[in-house]
């Protein structure tokens, strides 16, 4: 198969610096879209995978998967997008299409493993999948996103998976007037959990680890703020809340979380730590609670989110960064200290 080949900055082992390389994307099938990618949002499953803390990364390895760009060229049987128009990639750029999830519009849960943006195997190529940090990629038609025209662009970018994979579970969990929310960890994915929520009618409760965004949560939309370090408020918000988000993206005691709920509450996890989170049954037993997980969300809902989020005028809260900056980048995500997403200005990468 004819490929071209594309600037990209990845690894090619997990304790070394992310540099830049050559990667060949596949030529055109039927379906595809070319995509000459404008922005990357810099998601903490990049520095996971890029690090091998989940295991199974392939090297050398290119991430990135909040992908925003201007399509190039179309594939003859195209109908949805033409040349010109602004889209949007995410997590996932392919699945079996065939099995239940797949069915349902659930392609997350694919039964055969979704076709992840990067670090999984491209069927066309015979080859691995590169993300993002790169100058253009090819995706079927069918893993492209529309972005809404309203919004900035680049503070967009982090839609296609800080985004969705809040928007899926508070949508699941029916989250709206009425429900006291939590969201803990206010890295990429909280800060838009803590809009979306807010904007889906919620009332909304920060739990943060940072004295420094105690304040700045409001200004994204909070209604209460919980230090978490703060034993005395963590005990006078005991058993308060419906539905916890868990967006953490290291070791927490989960069991503290727990005890926020009310009866019947739920917590379900996104934040997705290296090592496994340990759970006291009482935590659950006593008030009926549970505990839960959720995977990115599906095509069409990814859509219904932009839209969504293009309605309310929700993006990002950015900090734009050149591609050049990532290893950089990375070191501070580690720290917390980035708000609230980095996004990368691939003109960075393109004029070297
Ligand atoms: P991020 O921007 O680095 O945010 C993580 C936040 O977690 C931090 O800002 C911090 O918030 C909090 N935190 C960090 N260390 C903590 C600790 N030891 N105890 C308590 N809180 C701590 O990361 P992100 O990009 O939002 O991603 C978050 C996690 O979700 C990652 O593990 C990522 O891989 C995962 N993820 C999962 C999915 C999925 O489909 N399930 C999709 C995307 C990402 P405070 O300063 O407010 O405490
Ligand atoms: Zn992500
Ligand atoms: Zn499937």
């Amino acid at each position: 198969m004819n490929t071209t080949s594309v600037k990209a900055f990845g690894t090619e082992a997990p304790e070394a610096d992310l540099k830049q390389m050559h990667i060949e994307r596949r030529a055109l099938t039927a379906k595809d879209v070319a995509i000459d990618i404008l922005y990357c949002g810099v998601c903490h499953s990049d520095l996971h995978t890029a690090r091998n803390e989940w295991g199974g990364t392939s090297y050398p390895n290119v991430p990135g998967h909040e992908i925003v760009g201007r399509v190039t060229q179309v594939g003859d049987q195209v109908t949805k997008y033409k040349v010109g128009d602004l889209v949007g990639v995410g997590c996932m750029v392919d699945s079996c299409r065939e099995c239940e999830s797949c069915k349902e519009g659930v392609e997350q849960y694919c039964e055969k493993g979704n076709i992840q943006t990067y670090n999984s195997f491209d069927i066309h190529l015979n080859k691995q999948t590169f993300g993002g940090y790169s100058e253009a990629v090819v995706v079927d038609e069918d893993f492209v996103l529309r972005v809404p025209e309203n919004l900035d662009l680049a503070a967009t970018a982090p839609l296609l998976c800080a985004g969705v994979t809040t928007y899926s579970p508070l949508r699941h969990a029916n989250v709206g007037p009425g429900k006291k929310v939590g969201i803990v960890g206010i890295g990429g994915l909280g800060h838009m959990a803590v809009k979306i929520s807010k904007a889906m009618g919620a009332h909304v409760v920060v739990i943060t680890t940072s004295q420094s965004k105690v304040e700045d949560a409001k200004r994204l939309g909070a209604d209460e703020v919980i230090l978490s370090t703060d034993a005395e408020q963590m005990k006078a918000n005991a058993s308060t809340l419906h539905f916890i988000l868990d967006c953490v993206s290291a070791q927490h005691d989960i069991n503290a979380y727990l005890g926020l709920l009310k009866r019947d509450g739920s917590l379900t996890l996104v934040g997705a730590p290296e090592h496994p989170l340990p759970v006291a049954a009482f935590s659950l037993i006593m008030n009926r609670k549970s505990f839960s997980g959720s995977l990115i969300g599906g095509i069409a809902e990814t859509q219904e989110m932009l839209d969504f989020c293009g309605k309310h005028n929700l993006t990002s809260d950015i900090e734009l960064i050149q591609m050049q900056d990532i290893n950089k980048a990375y070191d501070r995500l580690l720290k917390g200290d980035v708000k609230y997403r980095f996004v990368i200005d691939m003109a960075s990468l393109k004029n070297k």
